[in-house]
């Protein structure tokens, strides 16, 4: 096959030792060059086997200022969780044997970052 990836950059990437250069000159590479060089990595790396973490996404609020579309649960005055109900909800998670939370939420300008942070 005719690569448009340099063989020095493949052999940096099958040693695990890619530059930042490697990364910038593989973004221009065509998208499905790029996709069956990862899977090739990526079956060097573990195989078939497939693997998972348990995960809880917990959105602390659906209110949001944003307008991308990209949710089905915007709304201008939704709910925002207090600090207690996020815990409850990690707790939850924890007892399920999740080994990952991700605490998300809407844009809402009046939640400061220090009252994220508090978490
Ligand atoms: S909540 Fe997130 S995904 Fe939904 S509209 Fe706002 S920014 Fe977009």
């Amino acid at each position: 096959m005719n690569s448009k990836i340099p063989e020095d950059l493949l052999e940096r990437a099958y040693q695990g030792k890619s530059t930042k250069e490697d990364g910038l000159l593989l973004l221009k590479v065509p998208p499905f060059e790029l996709f069956r060089f990862a899977d090739e990595l990526r079956s060097l790396a573990a195989g078939n086997t497939v693997t998972y973490v348990v995960n809880r996404n917990i959105n602390f609020t659906s209110r949001c200022v944003g307008t991308c579309g990209f949710c089905a649960f915007r709304t201008n005055t939704g709910k925002v969780l207090s600090i207690e109900e996020i815990m409850a909800k990690v707790r939850e998670a924890k007892q399920e044997n999740a080994t990952e939370v991700c605490i998300q939420g809407g844009y809402f300008l009046r939640l400061a970052w220090t009252s994220t942070l508090g978490l």
